[in-house]
């Protein structure tokens, strides 16, 4: 049997394991995904939150103006202007990070239907 990868989607964070690279798209954008750079063995030894962190760095990865955007502030030495920026930023990632708390809730309601799946085939 062929070994299973990990992908995972750069636009809403959904990931989920395939053997063959055709299969990898997305269930909810319809989108290619992304192999992971990382065995499946390795993954899968990652508790939840582990895994949500490198993925948040791929994705991150893929998307350089994200991280320009919120790093910027950090170069300036002017506190007023950097508070000003910062609280536009925060208004607009209050709004991301809306839409971000529903996939994670997606993501998580994902494992432990895995999860269950895992125990039930045992
Ligand atoms: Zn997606």
């Amino acid at each position: 049997m062929r070994e299973l990868s990990v992908y995972y989607c750069a636009k809403c964070g959904y990931y989920a394991y395939y053997q063959l690279p055709q299969n990898a798209s997305c269930p909810r954008c319809c989108e290619k995904m992304k192999l992971l750079n990382m065995p499946y063995q390795l993954f899968m030894d990652l508790n939840c939150e582990e895994r949500d962190q490198l993925l948040s760095r791929e994705i991150l990865k893929n998307c350089p103006s994200v991280v320009a955007r919120i790093t910027e502030p950090h170069r300036k030495a002017n506190q007023r202007e950097t508070i000003a920026i910062l609280s536009a930023k925060i208004n607009e990632l209050e709004d991301e990070n809306k839409k971000l708390n529903e996939t994670v809730a997606w993501m998580h309601q994902t494992i432990w239907d895995l999860v269950r799946k895992n125990e039930n085939s045992k």
